[in-house]
């Protein structure tokens, strides 16, 4: 038994979920009867890395609310669920952390082990062949499902890539490094004293100075000259 493609459900791979895992969910009661559902509502434990990593994420076992909806249907169990949790992070402007509550929808049909081949057979020839067939399908475990990736995926689409503190945040000093959302007025002085000692040093024969500061290092100059 290697490639995951090969589980149809057979003996073998009835054993690979945990099923003492929080996010591994039983369908048993549903008995595959089309249009019998059932709710389950369970508080879990954060598993590891749920989220975008080292930008905003949920911390682990932080926890999670799960509401679902277990319906069964013709090829098998659709799941239509809400997670609610706590993600935390920090702005990518000021770096001060950032947390706020997330409530995140998601649905997914999960494929009886053995209907999954028939329905790809049906779809396929029809139009978007490649598309389809590189689209992920979930497929139950004998009576059991696993949450975890479909859960996943629903976090990381309901987070921000550039999480900010506030939505105008504006950032650091670039020169100093002061949060300048705690002090809009903040700006340097050409003619401060530690600045215009800076001055004087970059000014020195064959001007070697800190390259980036040029800009400024001229402003300076033209002021001195002016006064
Ligand atoms: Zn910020
Ligand atoms: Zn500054």
């Amino acid at each position: 038994m290697g490639l995951l493609v090969d589980c149809y459900g057979s003996q073998d791979t009835v054993n690979r979920l945990d099923h003492r895992d929080p996010l591994v969910f039983d369908t048993h009661e549903l008995g595959r009867r089309p249009g019998s559902m059932r709710k389950v509502s369970r508080t879990l434990e954060a598993p590891e890395g749920l989220g975008i990593i080292d930008v905003i994420a949920v911390p682990e076992k932080s926890p999670i609310e799960l509401e679902l909806r277990l319906e069964s249907v013709v090829e098998g169990v659709l799941v239509t669920g809400t997670a609610e949790t706590h993600v935390e992070g920090e702005c990518v402007r000021c770096l001060e952390p950032v947390d706020f509550d997330v409530d995140v929808d998601f649905q997914e049909l999960y494929y009886y082990p053995e209907s999954d081949e028939r329905h790809r057979a049906r779809t396929a020839g029809t139009e978007d062949l490649d598309e389809d067939s590189e689209e992920e399908t979930y497929r139950l475990e004998g009576d059991f499902f696993d949450l975890q990736p479909v859960l996943r995926d629903a976090v990381v689409l309901a987070l921000p890539l550039q999480p900010v503190c506030q939505e105008d945040c504006l950032g650091l000093c670039s020169e100093c490094g002061a949060r300048l959302s705690d002090d809009p007025a903040h700006h340097h002085d050409a003619a401060d004293p530690r600045w215009a000692a800076l001055q004087g040093l970059s000014a020195a024969p064959g001007d070697e100075g800190d390259g980036i500061k040029t800009s400024d290092t001229r402003e300076g100059l033209a002021e001195n000259q002016e006064k």
